[in-house]
Formats: structure tokens, sequence, C-alpha cells
């Protein structure tokens, strides 16, 4: 293993995050659009704290709900998150009411037609944001940014629900919204530069990190996790027990394991009772109304402290469902079938060029989902192990399964002695 100082995985950190806001496809006089009031469609989780972003950077913000009193429950949370910050001292009463007197909220995306820029965080179902796109091109005013917080869905099939798609564009926060630094900004087929340029700005503006990546199931930070959770949830069905996988990655430097966040996100999220999902184990737990934190029982047991404890009744259904004897791992062996397929599939995702940089990975991974800064990023971290390394789990993996075959880069990377983060793949095309 590479070693690096800490000087030199600090300097590395602050050069990526620094590129990442450059984009080298766009002409240097790329206009801006103008953009002062933005329009809010859902008042959920992310719906509000997205709007916290904008109404406390200085700008009108107008939000939609189905209903009064989930507008008014959002409105609240959005007042209780800033009377907290207010309380603490961060900043005087009076800032709390003028942040609040930004707010505006209506039933009726009409009125949201005169907003400069929308953006969509309602439930993540393609039918439903399909039919919000369609009315949003009947109502919104000629120019208007019209972008979507989809986490995974394809942003040009919900583009192409507009006679604009070049006004269309992906804005992936990050929850919760108000607090975590990252936006993925998805440049779909057709949006336009302008488009990609002002939201590149406004990202500045809003005290954001941006990465520019392109439209695949989950983007860059989502497909990435995707891989990790695949693999996690393979180590189960081998006998491992979900908190022998959680403290393997933890001891890597994630304040939280696959099993852990998937409980603190709550296990029903795309569940319903009696659905027969492809995840049994999940499914089982939710019957029993083990839900995750919120119900004081996931994948772990937890104490009246949201203290996690490993639990019996977990598993007694693993051992149910996969007949497999519980087994032990080493944390090496965990760390290694869990996050070198994250480093295959960021090498996949730039093959295919939807990613600019191999740093902008490492932004995204830093940024959004709490990768270790000792270990500088997927990509980074990749240059500490070796390719060679990597190419040898994942043959091992990929035998067993090819969606995790190696990466055509991998390869060569492994050859030659290459570098994860000199990988050149040409930039972002959409
Ligand atoms: P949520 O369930 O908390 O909120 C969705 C809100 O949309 C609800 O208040 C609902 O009443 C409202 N809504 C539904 N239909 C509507 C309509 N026709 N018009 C207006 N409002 C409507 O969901 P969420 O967690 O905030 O997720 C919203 C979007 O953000 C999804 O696409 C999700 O994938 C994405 N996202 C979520 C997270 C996360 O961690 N929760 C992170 C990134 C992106």
């Amino acid at each position: 293993m590479n070693t690096p100082t800490d000087e030199e995985i600090g300097a590395y950190i602050a050069a990526a995050g620094q590129a990442a806001w450059e984009v080298p496809d766009l002409p240097q006089d790329t206009p801006r659009r103008d953009v002062k009031t933005v329009g809010i469609i859902g008042a959920g989780t992310m719906g509000g704290g997205i709007a916290m972003n904008f109404a406390t950077a200085g700008f009108e913000v107008k939000i939609v709900d189905t209903s009064q009193e989930g507008l008014d429950r959002g409105l609240a949370v959005v007042r209780g998150n800033y009377q907290r910050s207010s309380d603490k001292g961060r900043f005087p009463q009076d800032e709390v009411e003028a942040r609040m007197g930004r707010f505006h909220g209506t039933l009726a995306i009409a009125d949201l037609a005169d907003c400069d820029l929308i953006i969509e965080a309602v439930f993540e179902n393609m039918d439903l944001k399909r039919k919000i796109f369609t009315e949003l091109d009947a109502v919104m005013k000629p120019g208007a940014i019209l972008a979507t917080n989809t986490s995974a869905l394809n942003i040009d099939e919900i583009a192409a629900m507009t006679k604009r798609p070049e006004d269309v564009i992906g804005l992936h926060f990050f929850s919760p919204a108000n607090v975590m630094k990252l936006l993925e900004i998805v440049r779909a087929k057709h949006t336009a530069d302008d488009v990609v340029a002002t939201c590149m700005d406004l990202a500045k503006t809003i005290n954001k990190i941006a990465a520019l990546v392109g439209v695949c199931p989950g983007f860059v930070g989502n497909r990435i996790l995707f891989a990790r959770q695949i693999q996690a949830n393979k180590l189960v069905y081998q006998g491992v027990m979900p908190w022998d996988v959680d403290a393997a990655l933890n001891q890597f430097g994630f304040k939280m394991g696959p099993f852990q966040m998937s409980d603190l996100a709550g296990l029903d999220i795309g569940w319903s009772k009696g659905a027969k999902t492809d995840n049994p184990i999940r499914d089982a737990l939710c019957e029993l109304d083990r839900r995750g934190q919120k119900t004081k029982a996931g994948f772990y047991d937890y104490d009246e402290n949201r203290r996690p404890i490993p639990s019996d009744v977990t598993a007694g259904i693993i051992k149910d469902i996969t007949g497999a004897e519980p087994s032990t791992m080493s944390a090496e062996e965990i760390i290694e079938i869990c996050i070198y397929p994250m480093i295959n599939e960021a090498v996949k995702i730039l093959e295919e060029n939807k990613a600019q940089r191999p740093s902008d990975v490492d932004v995204v991974w830093l940024n959004g989902y709490g990768w270790p800064a000792d270990k500088g990023g997927p990509m980074f971290y990749g240059d500490m192990v070796g390719a060679q390394a990597v190419l040898d789990r994942m043959e091992k993996l990929g035998a067993d399964d090819p969606a995790f075959a190696p990466a055509e880069t991998l390869r060569k990377l492994a050859a030659s002695g290459g570098k994860f983060t000199e990988i050149d793949t040409g930039g972002l095309k959409v």
C-alpha cells in the first residue's frame, strides 16, 4: 500500500475541489440566465432543505405541495431548522423571520409560472415526474430552468415530456439538503450550455460544491453506492452478519456502514405491506415492523439512546432466508469486497464519459457520502492500493457476477502501472 502524507492528501483534495468547477466544454463567453425567484415542487424532506439553501442566500422561494397540511408541515420543519441555528447563536432572531419571509407557499404549480428556476422534489416515481414536467411545460415562462432532484431516474426521459428539453437539467442535492455540501449537476442530452453555466454559478452562490455529471442510473454518486450495497448484501447471503460488514466499513473510516445507513434512511422506502421485492431480508424485517431507527428496530435493535445492537431476530431471518451458516470474515477482506467494486464502477463511469475527470468522483464521494478524507476518494484510494490489487479482486467478483467484471481501463492500468487519478477518457459526453 502506498501511503501518502497528510499534506499530499490535503493538496489533492483541495485541487480536486477546484477542478470540479471547471467545465472545459463550455465556451468562455457562455451567457448566464438571470435567476431571482426559485420554485420548489414538493415540501418534503428534500424540497424543504433545498428551498432553505435559496432562502438563506436571499432568493424569493415559492414552494408547492398537494395539501395545505403537507405545505404547513414542510414549512414548520424549515422554521424549526432556522430557529435551532439561531438559538445556537449562528444568526439573530430577525434573520429567521427574514428568511421565512422569502417563502411563499401554494397548492398550484401554475403559481410558479413566473419563477426563473424550478426544482422538482416530489416522490421518486417516473410517472409522477413525467406528469409534473408536462404541466411545467404548459405553464412556465419561456427561458425558465426546469430542474429535477431525482436520485436515479432517467432525466432524458423526464426532459422528453417537454417541448423545451434544452431547459431541463438535474440538480441532485443530498440529504439533509440544507447541510450537505455536494450538488451533482446532471447534464442531460439536450441541456443548453447556458443552463449548465447558470447552475454551476448558482451552486457557488448557495455555497455548495458542484460536480457536473452525465445521465446514467444513479449518476456518479448513487451508481457507485449501488455497487457497494450489492456486495454488502451478497456478503450477508454468505453468512457474514450485517454488523460485521458495517464494523469493517467503520474501520475503513465511514461513519456509517451500508446497514447502519439503511436503518437510518428507513427500510420501508420502496416497500409496502405484503410486497415481495428483490430484497427478501428487508421485506421480512419490514413485515415485523422493523423499519429502521424510526421504529427502534431494523437490521439492528436500538436502545433509548439510539445505540445499535446486533439483533438475534435479524440473524434468525438471515439464516431462514439465505440458509447460510453464520461465518466470519476479516475486516480487510470485507473492505476489499465492498470498496474495490466502487473503484471499478467509477472507472466504468469514466469510460462511459459520465464524469468529467477522476477527481470529480472523489469530490462526489468526499462531500456527499462521507468518504474518509485520509483516503482521498475512491480514485485516490485506488492509487493507494494499486490497480493490480483491485484487478485481482474484481476478477474473482466478476467470475461470480458479470456486472462486476473488471473495467477495460482497470486492466490497462494494472498492465501499465498507471494511476486511477490520471485516467483520461475525454471528459463528459452526453
Ligand atoms: P418526501 O416524501 O419527503 O417528499 C415528497 C413531497 O412531494 C411530499 O411532501 C409530497 O406531498 C410532495 N408531492 C407529491 N406529489 C406532488 C405533486 N404532484 N405536487 C406537489 N408536491 C407533491 O421525499 P424526498 O425524500 O424529499 O424525495 C424527493 C425527491 O428527492 C425524490 O425524487 C428522491 O429520490 C430525491 N432525493 C431524495 C434524497 C433523500 O435522501 N431523501 C436524496 C436525494 C434525492
